[in-house]
């Protein structure tokens, strides 16, 4: 029987917590969406057999997907993209606590210390504590209170779409400084609403960590089409106002009237619990293969986690974290190993489609590179080739092969003598049978055509069986044909994979 306490009942002190039969209590801080994954691949792998799981989320209410916030900004309510409703840790016995702050954790006695004051006891503690917005030093930010001034927001969570959503008016200027992917997603939401966004990028070129010049100013176009004006080569030296924002100034001393500030100029890993506790950190909290930290019992995963050298910024690389970190703790695949990740990015801006992966330049002077640029379509491909190997790829436009070129360029594999044939006709160089239709959580075609054949009908039965579509949620139009194509041959609904338990015999990943 699982023990439904929660933190707030007196009795969940640690003198009576440290003995609770022979399970072992694992604890997770953070409830974002390396937790939730880490969660589900516990689950599957039937781990309340070993432990009893207790989750700490600062933000109050369950998890949701932050990938897609922007639905909520553009004016969704906030349950289309929650995932785990505080429901769901009911129902499988995982006791959960929302809207506590975990301080420290005292490795030596064990012990979670809350700031609510309470301690908990562990055996076993997962920190997944994300990132928060990087808010670069800007003049006359604070009013004379010392808080922001009203009408500056970061775009990092759910709180913080609401309130944009909130203060934002159609007519209104709203100023975004940073012209990466949550950037572009921020002003093209503000812009729908019909506010008069002006983008504000430092480098040179918009998406410059993923874009070469000649795609980021094809996406550039785009943008400006829709209506959002971009300064790059500039960033915001101050904010004018008393106690909101009426205006900013650029780094060269324009001066442009404005109601709000969006920051969107990147990320840094929250690493506070981890400092706090001694657990070594450098940019991130450091771990090794199996997301262990040096400090044992103690494991981290996702955007707060550093493995050789590295910290990842988007989904795919987390989940693939949380997979091995559940594999190792529930001993399903004790010796599961994470590796690292080859990085892919995909997203649609402002009705522009860009899929990049690997280098975005050549870095070796025998490189190839094989550029397709089609003005009239707005379309522009690019590949850079190593040895007959594949290790860039930038598609804007036209991101029909991206499935196939994530497949090659995961793999390794050898790409067809005439390069051109794995643009032109995206099956070439990649089976089709197991082409990577959700990049988000690698899931190949081949499981999601059996999925259809077993009798999943929707799009959502498809993400509730293999998790294809559940992350940013960019292949559910891929999924739709597949569904429309394969859909007659389903045989009598039986034997679809179900996300719950892994079948005997089955592979966890990208289950
Ligand atoms: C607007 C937006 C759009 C994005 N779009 C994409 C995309 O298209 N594709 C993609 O791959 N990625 C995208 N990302 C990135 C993706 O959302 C992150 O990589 C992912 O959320 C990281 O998961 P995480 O669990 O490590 O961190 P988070 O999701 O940030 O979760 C960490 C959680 O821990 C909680 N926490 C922190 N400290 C404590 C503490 N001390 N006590 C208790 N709780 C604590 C935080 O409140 C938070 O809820 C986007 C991100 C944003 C913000």
């Amino acid at each position: 029987m699982v023990s439904r306490r929660t933190a707030h009942d007196p009795s969940s002190t640690v003198a009576e917590s440290a003995f609770r039969g022979d399970r072992r209590e694992l604890v997770i801080v953070g409830n974002g969406m390396a937790a939730s994954r880490l969660l589900d691949d516990l689950i599957q792998r039937g781990a309340e057999k070993r432990y009893r799981i207790k989750v700490f989320g600062e933000e109050s209410g369950g998890s949701y997907n932050r990938v897609q916030l922007s639905k909520v900004l553009g004016g969704a309510e906030s349950d289309a993209i929650m995932m785990k409703p505080s429901a769901w840790f009911a129902e499988r016995g995982v006791e959960f606590v929302p809207g506590v702050t975990v301080t420290h954790l005292d490795t030596t006695a064990h012990q979670v210390h809350a700031a609510d004051g309470r301690l908990h006891h562990y055996d076993v503690a997962v920190l997944a504590t994300g990132s928060s917005a990087f808010v670069p030093p800007i003049e006359g930010i604070e009013g004379d209170d010392g808080r922001w001034k009203r009408g500056v927001f970061v775009y990092r969570t759910l709180e913080d779409c609401l309130k944009i959503r909130t203060f934002a008016h159609s007519g209104d200027n709203a100023m975004v400084l940073g012209g990466g992917l949550l950037g572009l997603e921020a002003a093209k939401a503000l812009s729908d609403q019909g506010l008069h966004v002006t983008v504000i990028h430092l480098a040179d070129s918009l998406m410059n960590v993923q874009l070469d010049r000649l795609g980021a100013d094809l996406l550039r176009r785009q943008i400006e089409r829709c209506g959002i004006f971009v300064r790059t080569g500039r960033s915001i030296r101050a904010i004018r106002g008393t106690e909101r924002v009426e205006a900013v100034v650029l780094d060269d001393g324009t001066f442009l009237s404005a109601r709000m500030v969006v920051l969107a100029c990147g990320i840094r890993p929250r690493v506070e619990v981890a400092r706090a506790s001694n657990i070594p950190v450098n940019k991130g909290i450091l771990v090794n293969d199996t997301l262990a930290t040096h400090i044992p019992g103690v494991y981290a995963v996702g955007e707060c986690a550093e493995h050789a050298g590295k910290i990842y910024g988007i989904v795919t690389p987390i989940f693939e974290q949380a997979t091995v970190l559940a594999d190792v703790l529930t001993g399903y695949r004790p010796r599961s190993r994470y590796r690292g990740s080859k990085l892919y990015t995909r997203l649609k801006v402002a009705g522009i489609e860009v899929a990049a992966m690997g280098l975005a330049e050549p870095t070796l002077e025998t490189d190839e590179v094989i550029q397709v640029i089609e003005e009239r379509k707005a379309s522009y491909r690019k590949l850079i080739v190593r040895e007959g190997k594949l290790v860039g790829a930038m598609l804007v436009g036209d991101v029909e092969a991206a499935a196939s070129l994530v497949q090659v360029f995961d793999r390794g594999d050898p790409l067809p003598d005439n390069r051109l044939d794995i643009l032109c006709s995206p099956d070439a160089g990649a089976s089709e049978a197991d082409r990577t239709v959700c990049n988000c959580n690698r899931v190949g075609e081949s499981m999601i055509v059996d999925s259809i054949k077993a009798g999943c009908g929707t799009v959502q039965a498809l993400g509730d069986a293999t998790r294809a579509g559940t992350g940013c949620g960019s292949c559910k139009g891929l999924l739709a044909q597949l569904i429309d194509r394969h859909a007659g041959q389903a045989a009598n609904g039986a034997g679809a994979p179900r996300n719950g338990k892994i079948p005997a015999g089955a592979s966890a990943n990208g289950v």
